[in-house]
């Protein structure tokens, strides 16, 4: 099934980056743009109309945590519908995102459909 959201995948490793894509273009999201850090999220962000955010935690520049508050505080980010895709798996680090306003979690490896599930349920699919 295709679908038309566009989705804007922010990790510092390119192979991430590649997989997320790759997997996300299998479960019908051919709209899929990237970033290397926070800062270059907010800058595509900024110029495209972006349907939902995979992010990961651990970046150079601005990390996830920090891009995720950041988001919160502007009043146009504030339902925008974000997954976070991270190696930090401790219970209190979820708490953690969850609380600075991530929507659902994802801890790597994950299985695309385990990716599939969240994102569709962020998008009401
Ligand atoms: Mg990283």
């Amino acid at each position: 099934m295709a679908h038309d959201h566009v989705v804007l995948t922010v990790d510092d490793s390119s192979t991430m980056r590649r997989i997320i894509k790759n997997t996300l273009n299998k479960i019908g999201f051919s709209n899929v743009l990237e970033a290397a850090n926070g800062i270059e999220a907010l800058d595509v962000l900024a110029q495209n109309e972006v349907d939902i955010v995979v992010t990961d935690w651990n970046m150079p520049e601005m990390d996830g945590l920090t891009f995720v508050k950041t988001l919160r505080a502007k009043p146009e980010y504030k339902e925008l519908p974000i997954l976070m895709v991270t190696t930090e798996a401790a219970k209190e680090d979820i708490l953690n995102a969850l609380r600075s306003g991530v929507n659902n979690y994802v801890v790597k490896p994950f299985t695309p459909d385990t990716l599939k599930e969240k994102v569709y349920k962020l998008l009401g699919l």
